[in-house]
């Protein structure tokens, strides 16, 4: 019988539980620790001008951010970047229609072609519809993606929803018109081994899922090509002038405490976050091993560069499946617990993606109530 640890408070016992978003409040108890080391004071005369660094192409990146970003890939060994442009935005949601919408402005033919691999980050959906753009089209699913022409893969690794590590399935090296967009929201220590410095195109990056500072709203993309750059930094002056100074600054002291604390033995925060989801995983795949009817997805284990052995991988998401004909999402939600639909995703709906970065209070509650679940078969065969 699984043993859970009966933290459930009684304002948790009967509410509802969102494991629908991503929202990364697991690291408070974590900053919380670090106490005033990442305070930021800002003075009301501090941060007025629009400009940062006028002589830069992305010229409303501040300094110190980008130092610190620098910094921090160089510990970290994840990323490549000397030779290459920084582009600072409001998280990297907005950096990922810059980016597509510079590829797209800059290829021959319209509207260009975009996909990602089923199952796929969900919001990329809407990132390419929303506006209703003539330059690009939401094709869907890459594996079954065949058509000539210009295009754009967006590829995330580790994967969101299901952790796997994602490589292009489209895959045309030799083809001019094919463009691909990495998004490494989840390229660090704390959820999968670092296999690889990386190095491609444009790489996508959010403050959001390294620390847990969402609502700062800060992402960053490394980009090689300079046109490609222009074009992006052209777009996020057209949607907002530039990227809020304060959260570029609040962001620069914490990423530099971050790089700090990986020198330490009792407060590296990568090891303090790998610890923290592989406990979570392990008492999901518990709970899962126990009921029979889950699954859950099994990754490789694989050498990394920065903790110096080999590792499994703790994705932020976890990829829930049943066993039987059942709408997983809805059963869940009888439940109260909210959960993304792996239809949502470009899967079907024996699949859901629940949040592994909830508080750790709301995360018990959700494997007690799992762990109590009967499933109905819903699904019309
Ligand atoms: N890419 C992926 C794969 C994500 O999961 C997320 C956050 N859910 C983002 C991009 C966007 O992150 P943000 O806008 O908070 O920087």
């Amino acid at each position: 019988m699984v043993k859970l640890e009966n933290s459930m408070n009684m304002a948790l016992s009967d509410s509802i539980i969102n494991l629908d978003h991503g929202d990364p409040t697991a690291y408070e108890e974590y900053w919380k620790k670090i106490g005033d080391r990442c305070t930021v004071t800002i003075r009301g005369w501090d941060l007025m001008s629009y400009f940062s660094d006028v002589t830069n192409l992305c010229w409303f990146l501040e300094p110190e951010l980008a130092d610190a970003i620098k910094e921090l890939h160089g510990v970290v060994g994840n990323a490549a970047t000397e030779d290459r442009h920084i582009v600072v935005g409001t998280g990297s949601t907005q950096l990922c229609q810059a980016a597509v919408h510079a590829l797209a402005s800059l290829a021959g033919t319209q509207p260009v072609s975009v996909v990602a691999a089923a199952p796929y980050y969900s919001t990329y959906v809407e990132e390419t519809t929303y506006v209703r753009s003539g330059m690009y089209k939401w094709e869907g699913d890459a594996w079954g993606f065949d058509k000539s022409g210009p295009y754009i893969e967006l590829v995330t690794s580790p994967n969101n929803p299901d952790g796997t590590i994602r490589e292009t399935v489209v895959n045309r090296p030799d083809d001019e018109e094919a463009k691909v967009i990495h998004d490494f929201a989840y390229y660090w220590p704390h959820y999968t081994p670092i296999t690889r410095r990386q190095d491609h195109d444009i790489m996508l990056f959010t403050f959001s899922k390294i620390t847990g500072h969402a609502g700062s709203r800060i992402g960053w993309a490394l980009v090689k090509d300079k046109e490609v750059a222009k074009k992006m930094v052209e777009y996020i002056v057209v949607n907002s002038i530039g990227v809020s100074k304060e959260s570029q600054i609040r962001t620069a002291k914490i990423l530099k405490v971050l790089k700090e604390t990986c020198k330490s033995e009792s407060e590296n925060f990568f090891e303090y976050g790998r610890d923290m989801m592989k406990n979570r995983w392990e008492k999901l795949r518990e709970v899962v091993k126990e009921s029979d009817v889950f699954t859950l997805p099994k990754y490789p284990e694989a050498h990394c560069n920065f903790f110096g052995k080999s590792l499994e991988s703790y994705p932020a998401f976890a990829w829930l499946g049943t066993k039987g004909e059942t709408d997983l999402v809805s059963d869940l939600r009888k439940h109260k617990v909210m959960t993304r639909a792996g239809e949502r995703c470009g899967s079907d709906k024996k699949h859901v993606r629940v949040s592994m970065l909830s508080r750790e209070d709301v995360f018990n509650a959700f494997l007690e109530r799992l762990a109590n679940m009967k499933l109905t078969k819903t699904i019309d065969l």
